[in-house]
């Protein structure tokens, strides 16, 4: 795959523009363009040299397709991008009280296979590259406006491809990029070994979530099988030094699955485990998958749970799941799509 200006760091541009026989401050003025104004077209970049222009016409900065966007009754939107290989991710953009939320994806397909997912039921495909991870957020950008909040929560698993998706991140957050504030991106993770040590000490904060969905090591190896070598424990230590280096608090994320992890006994085995962790644990809807034998709660017990919790002192939410009537839940619009003529 040839390398794109969006494998580079910004810092990195102007000694790129001088190997194009430019000047460095071209560079800025480029980085400036894309990061911050959100052009994504040389050609509007009316204060580089034309025949700079003219030159960097032929890599163009967004050189992944929009396949298709589709809208949610509730405002949510999804992009789907083919890839230079014809790989297929989406991205969403959902509304908010404080302005919009983009969830973007970290590989094509997912090798973790969690069992209530859509991400990856066909598997891993690849990692996206640190461009494809940024191209994303650059598509709904261009398509749905500014974004206020970043959640990296949809297909693929962070922890499989750190180098990549920190350097997307770390171009965003750095001054020399888009200057947005670490503190509202929030990276989702199974945390495989050394998952959340890279997480805490790539340079800038990061909100950090972890995907517990499980109390016991056994019922977590059976629902989030891509990591069978990993034990609870282990990860709730490596999320003690997360607090320990950046002194911000985690999130434990667990989907709420009728019978299977939504007992009382659950809930209250739960609250022991997490005792000693700083943490905030957020309950997340399961977001039904045809193909699959999941359901949610009742609203009932899923207050009961979250009461549990409540009574043992965490904070606790209990997430209102978006996008429902358009396939939101990850990886269902892809699967949908692959094999159409779109
Ligand atoms: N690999 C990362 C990020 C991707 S998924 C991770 O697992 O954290 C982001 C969140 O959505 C995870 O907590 C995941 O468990 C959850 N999720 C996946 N499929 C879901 C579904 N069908 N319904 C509800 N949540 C789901």
């Amino acid at each position: 795959m040839t390398q794109s200006i969006l494998d580079l760091h910004p810092r990195d541009w102007p000694q790129h523009f001088v190997d194009l026989g430019y000047k460095k401050f071209h560079g800025r003025i480029a980085a400036r363009w894309v990061f911050q104004r959100g052009i994504y077209d040389w050609q509007q970049m009316t204060d580089l040299p034309t025949a700079l222009r003219e030159q960097l016409l032929s890599t163009p900065l967004l050189d992944t397709e929009l396949v298709k966007a589709s809208h949610a009754e509730d405002g949510a939107h999804k992009v789907l991008l083919k890839l230079a290989d014809d790989s297929l991710v989406e991205a969403v953009c959902m509304p908010g009280s404080k302005g919009q939320t983009i969830c973007i994806s970290t590989q094509v397909g997912c090798g973790i296979q969690c069992g209530f997912c859509a991400s990856g039921m066909d598997g891993l495909k690849r990692n996206l590259t640190q461009s494809e991870v940024l191209q994303q957020a650059f598509w709904l950008r261009r398509e749905f406006g500014d974004f206020h909040r970043i959640v990296v929560m949809g297909m693929g698993e962070i922890g499989h491809n750190l180098d990549n998706v920190l350097g997307a991140l770390d171009c965003l957050i750095d001054e020399a990029g888009a200057n947005f504030s670490g503190r509202r991106i929030t990276v989702s993770t199974v945390a495989p070994k050394g998952a959340i040590a890279a997480i805490a000490n790539f340079g800038k904060t990061v909100q950090l979530a972890i995907s517990l969905h499980a109390s016991t090591d056994e019922l977590r190896q059976e629902l989030v099988p891509g990591i069978h070598d990993r034990t609870i424990e282990q990860l709730l230590d490596e999320a003690e030094d997360y607090f320990n280096i950046t002194g911000r608090e985690f999130t434990i994320e667990y989907v709420l699955l009728s019978g299977v992890n939504d007992s009382l006994e659950q809930a209250q085995q739960l609250a022991d485990l997490l005792r000693n962790s700083r943490c905030h644990v957020n309950l997340i809807p399961y977001n039904h998958i045809d193909e699959l034998d999941f359901h949610y709660p009742d609203g009932k017990t899923c207050e009961a749970f979250a009461q549990r919790l409540k009574d043992n002192s965490f904070s606790v939410t209990l997430r209102q799941s978006m996008g429902k009537d358009q396939d939101a839940a990850c990886g269902q619009l892809r699967r949908r799509t692959i094999g159409l003529d779109v």
